[in-house]
Formats: C-alpha cells, structure tokens, sequence
C-alpha cells in the first residue's frame, strides 16, 4: 500500500506534462506491480542485467527507461527492453548504441548525459560536447536523439542545485530537442521549476535503497 500511496501523493504534485520515471532499481517486482497496478507504467532502472531480468517477467507495456552507467558490452541487455536510454555519456558508447540499434534494424530514443554537477566522479558530456554531438545525427544512425539528461550536484544548497538545472536547461534549450530529464526524489521541484519534462524519482516511491 505505501507504494501506492506514495506514487498517487507524487503524481498530485507532479504538473501534467512533466513524465515521472518511477526508478526501481534494487526494488523487487512485487513492487513495481504495486506501482503498476495504480497506474504507473515508466520505469527506470539503472543496472543493464537487472533490467533484463525485469522487463522479461513484467508486464509488456511497461515503458523501461535505463538512467544507470552503460558499458558497451551491456548493450546487448539493455537494447531489447529500453524504450528510452537516458544515460549516454559518451560518444564511445553513443556509437556503439547506434551501431547496435542498425544491426537489429531499428533505431532507439536516447538522451546526451550533460555533466553540470560539481563532482568529477560524475561522468557526462560538457555542454559545449553535447551541442557539437547533437548537431551531427548523420554519425549516428541508430539513435534518435531525444534531449538532455542531468543530474545535480549532491548537496543541500538547494541554489547550486538550481544553477546545475539551469545549465543543463540550456543546453536542451540550444539543441532545440524536446526532452529534459532532471530531479530526483531530493530536488525534483526544483528541476520541474527550471524546466524538467522528465523526472526519475526513487526512493520517494519505493522507499530507502
Ligand atoms: C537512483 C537514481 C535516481 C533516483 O534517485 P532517488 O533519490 O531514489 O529518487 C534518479 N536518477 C538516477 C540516474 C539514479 O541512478
């Protein structure tokens, strides 16, 4: 029940609009079908084997979208079942994804993970990077660009949380792509302030990892 009740308290709040990402990673399926049978159908999960396990047993119209770090020999788990690969953070793995994706005849949504946090352990395109990627599909046939994924600086000072938003606003703004995934359970009002239409929320739904 507490699933439940914290995803439709959540979805209250959330402005219509803005997509939430229920990220389930660590989480058992029991509760992602708790989350499910109330409605929920995107889902994030950051670990390419464990999306795989999920997706094969779960309802087939959930919509999966892969926030973890991808390493080019995961592809292959994560391909199938992702609709959206949100973390792209490097032109290695954006054409080995592409390349992947042409194999299979298909063509799958991506996001360019911008690295705007203070943190260097955060990986990620610069800004200036992700401009001069995403001017240049033509090199990257397997994948459709869909915009710009970031995440904030770990701190509380809710203002430099703002400024990392607000950078990775616009870049998504000079790329002219539709989409911006930023906020988390912590800081997601902030980042639908500055612009979010998509947010990846956790623990706030599923409780304490
Ligand atoms: C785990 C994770 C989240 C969700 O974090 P919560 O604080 O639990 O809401 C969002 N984005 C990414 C990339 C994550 O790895």
């Amino acid at each position: 029940m507490a699933v439940a009740n914290n995803l439709l308290r959540l979805l209250d709040e959330i402005p219509s609009g803005v997509k939430l990402v229920a990220v389930s990673k660590f989480k058992p399926a029991e509760d992602i079908m708790a989350a499910y049978a109330a409605g929920q159908r995107r889902f994030g999960e950051s670990r390419p084997q464990e999306l795989a396990a999920k997706a094969a047993v779960l309802p087939t119209d959930i919509e999966w979208h892969f926030i973890g770090h991808l390493q080019t020999n995961k592809i292959k788990f994560v391909l199938p079942y992702a609709s959206l690969i949100e973390s792209v953070d490097s032109m290695h793995l954006l054409l080995a994804i592409s390349a992947a994706a042409v194999a299979q005849g298909r063509r799958v949504d991506c996001l360019l993970e911008v690295h705007v946090a203070a943190e260097e352990s955060k990986g990620g395109f610069t800004p200036e990077e992700a401009l001069s990627v995403a001017a240049s599909a033509a090199d990257y046939p397997g994948v459709r660009l869909r915009g710009i994924m970031a995440m904030a600086t770990n701190t509380d000072d809710l203002e430099r949380i703002r400024a990392d938003f607000r950078r990775a606003r616009e870049v998504q703004l000079a790329t002219s792509l539709p989409e911006l995934s930023m906020g988390m359970s912590s800081d997601w009002p902030v980042a639908v302030e500055e612009g979010a239409t998509i947010i990846r929320i956790g623990s706030a739904i599923f409780g304490a990892r």
